[in-house]
């Protein structure tokens, strides 16, 4: 049969197998290795890079007349340039039947394939007639026509199943049930690396396509054997006779030397190689260089898949490792507060007995009122800080009952009229406003309400004013805190509910912890309710509080709940 009329550059079939030496070898394997593969040329390379090349005959001169150990290294320093002329060294771009032509010619069965003065791999007689005899055979010599667009759609299928499991095993067989679709396999395996040096690989996944079950085969050592050469070497692999390849004969992978050739790619990510992924066939000959490709696109797939898998663990190891230092800080917070609260609360009675003590000496009733209000500045930051700890801990249990928004509002400012007094701030509420009830947990919602009304006459200005006010929208209490005071930047407007987050909003120096909006949203969210702020620099801010009317009993389990992580909190 003639050859079609438009033929292939060279460059597309050039194969990459390992017909190359490495360095560290000695002349008798890389002879071997020529014998075996009727080659009289070989490159050799060290870490990917062609260092020159070494000619069978040239070698067995030194095996005769010196001493075997010759350098492999110093021989293959010819520069490839010299080779240029001769029969053996093709350039690129040559045409297949031309190969073909120059190999007969020269009498060889492997062709060097150099470019712009560099060999850039080697092209074997086998190689060149199986694409060939493939071509001029419309393809039916190995698989269907549509080889590569049935590669295409192996490549997409692969890509879609590796993103979509996190699970290795089941990646490997849905690779390998769609991969048999462009490649013979009978058996396919995924081996892992534990850990960076580990001497060890481990078989993660074994996949058979024929057979049910297969040799039990947990670990391989890298030394000896075929998968570990790939993770060592770096490079992919195909064999297309392990009967012939000496090197591996006796690897454990061969499954009592059932399997005949192997397409064998490393599983690389950055400079990391992460394991293997082998296919083999029972058959020799049963893979092209084409195929090795198609192997290697796949490891690239599922290696970016266990790299995402592997990330997507350490993060979740991480969150629960934060969560426990959280919970253990929470728990050592509330004993300490606790116990710091009684100590304090001895303190604050002797300072009760000393206040009627000081009578009317005038210096000790000062000392002793400074002592009395730095004290009680203590109990309440004691007091946030064991409220936040519990919250933490979803150790706060509301015990909702139904009470009355106005009477509370009322009862808050009554709390605060002698501090608001004090700041020269005018409090006020809408006295006409009918009285509102709702399931509310009584206290925590006066916690809630205090914290907001103390800030709006911290944060204002002699002459300001505050106002509570309150509503029924739909199926919620509506609940606002407004002030004409020194408002927030909007930047500020979310961190302030952040923990110990304070801002230099205000030109006075209000005295304060941070904890109080961090406490008083968690309070608000346990309710079931959300908190919102408006506010503008210089005019004033208001906070509003929106709770739903009765209590819905999902709310009662999500106490129970974690609470969702907040941001920045
Ligand atoms: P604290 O008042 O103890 O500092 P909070 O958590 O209650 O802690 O408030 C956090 C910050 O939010 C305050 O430091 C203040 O800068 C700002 N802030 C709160 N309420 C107001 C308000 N009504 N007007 C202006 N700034 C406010």
């Amino acid at each position: 049969m003639e050859p079609p009329a438009v033929l292939m550059p060279l460059r597309r079939w050039m194969t990459s197998d390992p017909l190359t030496a490495g360095p560290s070898e000695t002349l008798r394997e890389v002879l071997q290795r020529m014998r075996r593969h009727r080659v009289d040329v070989l490159p050799v390379t060290l870490g990917g890079s062609v260092l020159g090349l070494v000619r069978c005959t040239d070698l067995l001169h030194r095996t005769m007349t010196e001493d075997a150990s010759a350098d492999l290294q110093a021989m293959a320093r010819l520069p490839v340039a010299d080779f240029l002329s001769d029969a053996v060294c093709v350039p690129a771009d040559l045409t297949e039947v031309e190969a073909l032509r120059r190999m007969r010619a020269a009498g060889v069965a492997v062709l060097c394939v150099v470019e712009g003065g560099r060999l850039i791999g080697t092209l074997s007689e086998g190689d060149l007639a199986g694409f060939l005899i493939e071509r001029w055979t419309g393809g039916s010599a190995r698989r269907a026509s549509s080889r590569s667009g049935n590669q295409l759609d192996v490549l997409l299928r692969v890509a879609r199943e590796s993103s979509r499991s996190l699970e290795l095993a089941t990646i490997l067989q849905e690779i390998t049930r769609h991969a048999v679709a462009a490649l013979p396999i009978d058996q396919s395996a995924l081996l892992l690396l534990p850990a960076k040096d580990s001497p060890l690989l481990v078989v993660h996944s074994l996949y058979s396509i024929q057979e049910e079950g297969h040799p039990p085969l947990e670990e391989l050592s890298l030394e000896g054997t075929l998968s570990g050469w790939v993770t060592l070497q770096r490079r992919s692999l195909r064999i297309d006779d392990l009967d012939r390849e000496a090197r591996f004969h006796d690897s454990p992978e061969r499954f009592s030397g059932r399997m005949r050739s192997l397409v064998s790619a490393p599983l690389l990510f950055r400079d990391e190689c992460l394991g293997v992924l082998n296919f083999w066939c029972h058959r020799p000959h049963a893979y092209l260089d084409s195929d090795l490709e198609l192997v290697e696109l796949i490891a690239g797939h599922i290696s970016a898949a266990i790299q995402s898998a592997r990330r997507v663990e350490r993060e979740q190891r991480l969150v629960e490792e934060l969560r426990e230092v959280n919970r253990i800080q929470d728990e050592f917070l509330a004993v300490a507060t606790h116990d710091l609260r009684n100590a304090l609360q001895g303190v604050l009675a002797y300072i009760g007995i000393l206040a009627v003590r000081a009578g009317d000496d005038p210096v000790l009733a000062e000392l002793v009122g400074n002592l009395a209000s730095a004290s009680s500045g203590m109990k309440t930051l004691i007091t946030d800080l064991h409220d936040l700890a519990r919250l933490g801990m979803r150790a706060i249990r509301l015990h909702p009952t139904r009470l009355d928004l106005k009477k509370l509002a009322l009862s808050v400012l009554d709390q605060h009229a002698e501090f608001a007094r004090e700041e020269e701030v005018h409090l006020t509420w809408p006295e006409h406003e009918p009285s509102l009830f709702l399931e509310a947990d009584p206290v925590r919602l006066r916690q809630v309400l205090s914290n907001l009304v103390s800030n709006a006459i911290k944060y204002n200005r002699p002459g300001g004013r505050v106002e509570v006010r309150w509503r029924q929208e739909d199926q919620e209490a509506v609940l606002e805190v407004w002030d004409n005071g020194v408002g927030i930047k909007p930047e500020h407007q979310e961190a302030i509910f952040d923990l110990f987050r304070r801002v230099a909003s205000s030109s006075r120096k209000a005295e304060g912890s941070g904890l109080g909006l961090t406490i008083t949203r968690q309070l608000v969210d346990l309710h079931g309710g959300r908190i919102e702020l408006n506010s503008e620099v210089d005019r004033g801010s208001l906070f509003r509080v929106r709770l739903p009317l009765h209590r819905i009993p999902e709310q009662e389990r999500a106490i129970l709940e974690p609470l969702p992580p907040r941001p920045g909190a």
